[in-house]
């Protein structure tokens, strides 16, 4: 059997992406009985063999569906925990909570599933696809579990809130299945594992914000990090998960976010980015977190999203702040005064429209149409000039969408220029008001092919940006060596593009002044002055 990993390599290159799952799940197994020793040798191949896979697939990189897992920790006698993250940076930010909570336990993080006394994978149900990579780990998992029965498996966030009792009681693939407002309960859950009986919390909370957990920052530059603002989102876009997932919108309290950006800037961070489904929404007071029960009562003073940007912006000048997603119905002139009137509050908003449509917006329960997108964007220019990085995110395909309703998404995307977007093909999720409503009548290959169209209108327009900015100089944080070159530095700038420029003696965390010589459409590069 030596020459598994070869053969399932040569099969994988030779076949289109439709087969990665499938040998994957194959790979896998044979692991389970073949190679359980070589384990990180095996997964070492595996991600180049699905690297490669990528590569031949490039064009499907909005499908991609990537994880990050737990590194080892220092403390070699504490029991043993390897989470893996996937989705988005609200999830990441979770698994640093989750583990900050399994740590008071006396847990630390390892990197290797093989060694750990508990796996937890804390997903994502946003796309399809998503949920099937998950699936094929969970098999790897159980295939180790096999093996060691005395490890306990747990599925984490929205999968969690999902599935329920289907992975749990159905399907027996895991022991612990914790929704995202119940993971102050892993411990005791974690206990009755121990005991062999089977836990589940999926309880989605009204307040929860586990404001007062210091998250254990994982696989941190120690320059950057998230802090999370707010958590659930009360708007019903008829496409998404997140409101049933994650329950109803409430905001932090204001003053532990300001105590963890401070903490985070007195042991080194230069930059936190401010994390909530639709941070222009947030509000609190000390009477009510909920944004549901505060608008009716609006009780006690408020703070707003303006207010607290302002909070983290006067820590420290040299904090750079930052904060995503904001929502096009909600993003206020008041927040836009307000970064242009911190100089260390970036220029640069992710403002996703979606569609450049109409019709399309009011199936998708945006509640904003194409000239309302347009009028958030003709006020970010005025206030905050046309240096200021804007992106999007946009669905192809949704239900219905005509050739010509496509074009407006292309022609939307032309009017702004962005930056840069994260682009998707509409994935029908079951339970969502679409799902309900509407029938998924675009067939994929219209889907694939609209999105092709709308990633290659990007890299045009990316490039067209990046070129704009040479011949400028502009202020980096610098994060670490290049990717490419450890001869090279690489940074944002406040428009959060990559920048890249000669080492010549310079630490992470320093700021530098570099002026832009070169770009290509994803990277800017330029000399130090
Ligand atoms: N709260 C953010 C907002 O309103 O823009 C979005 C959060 S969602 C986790 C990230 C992105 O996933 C969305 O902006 C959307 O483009 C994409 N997305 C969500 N549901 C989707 C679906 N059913 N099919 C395809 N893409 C989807
Ligand atoms: Fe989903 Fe819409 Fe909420 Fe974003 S704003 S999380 S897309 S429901």
């Amino acid at each position: 059997m030596g020459d598994l990993p070869l053969i399932v390599l040569i099969i994988a290159i030779k076949q289109r992406k439709e087969f990665k799952d499938k040998i994957y799940e194959l790979f896998t197994d044979t692991l389970s009985l073949f190679y359980m020793e070589s384990y990180l040798c095996a997964k070492e191949i595996m991600n180049g063999l699905i690297a490669d896979i990528d590569v031949l697939d490039k064009k499907e990189e909005a499908e991609a569906c990537d994880f990050v897992s737990t590194k080892e920790g220092l403390n070699k006698k504490a029991r043993k925990l390897y989470i893996e993250s996937y989705g988005c940076q609200m999830n990441f930010s979770d698994s640093e909570i989750v583990t900050s909570i399994l740590k008071e336990e006396g847990f630390d993080t390892t990197a290797d599933p093989y060694s750990a006394e508990v796996i937890l994978i804390n997903t994502c149900s946003i796309r399809e696809k998503a949920e099937q990579t998950i699936r094929n780990r969970l098999n790897f998992f159980n295939a180790i579990k096999k093996k060691n029965r005395d490890v306990t498996i747990g599925v984490l966030g929205c999968m969690a809130e999902r599935l329920k009792s289907q992975l749990l009681e159905e399907e027996k693939i895991v022991d612990l299945v914790v929704g995202p407002d119940a993971y102050r309960d892993l411990p005791k859950l974690v206990e009755k594992a121990d005991e062999g009986e089977r836990g589940i919390n999926t309880f989605l909370s009204k307040e929860e914000t586990y404001a007062d957990i210091t998250p254990v920052r994982l696989n941190s530059n120690g320059v950057t990090a998230y802090i999370s603002i707010m958590r659930g989102c009360d708007n019903m876009c008829s496409f998404c998960v997140v409101p049933f997932t994650r329950g109803r919108e409430r905001s932090r309290d204001p003053h532990s976010i300001v105590r963890e950006a401070q903490d985070l800037f007195s042991k080194g961070y230069r930059e936190v980015t401010l994390l909530g489904q639709n941070v222009d929404s947030y509000k609190w007071s000390a009477e009510e977190n909920n944004k549901a029960k505060l608008e009716k009562t609006q009780s006690g003073v408020i703070v707003n999203f303006s207010n607290l940007l302002e909070m983290v912006a006067e820590i420290d000048q040299e904090l750079r702040v930052r904060f995503s997603t904001s929502h096009p119905k909600d993003i206020t002139d008041e927040v836009l005064h307000t970064i242009k009137k911190h100089e260390n509050v970036c220029n640069y908003i992710h403002l996703p429209a979606q569609s450049g449509n109409s019709r399309i917006l009011e199936m998708m329960n945006r509640t904003y149409d194409r000239e309302w997108y347009i009028n958030r964007v003709d006020a970010i220019r005025d206030i905050l000039g046309e240096e200021c990085g804007i992106s999007s995110d946009m669905i192809t395909g949704f239900c219905s969408e005509t050739d010509e309703e496509h074009k407006d998404t292309l022609s939307l995307m032309d009017y702004v220029q962005y930056d840069y977007s994260y682009m998707f093909f509409y994935s029908e999720r079951p339970g969502t008001l679409a799902a309900k409503k509407y029938e998924d009548d675009i067939s994929l290959d219209v889907k694939k092919a609209r999105l092709q169209e709308i990633m290659a209108k990007q890299h045009e327009l990316s490039l067209v940006r990046n070129k704009l900015d040479i011949g400028k100089n502009c202020k980096v944080l610098i994060e670490g060596l290049s990717k490419k070159s450890d001869q090279q530095m690489q940074g944002r700038n406040s428009a959060n593009k990559v920048v890249i420029f000669p080492a010549e003696g310079l630490t992470i965390g320093q700021y530098v002044h570099v002026h832009i010589v070169d770009c290509s459409a994803g990277t800017l590069f330029g000399e130090i002055i």
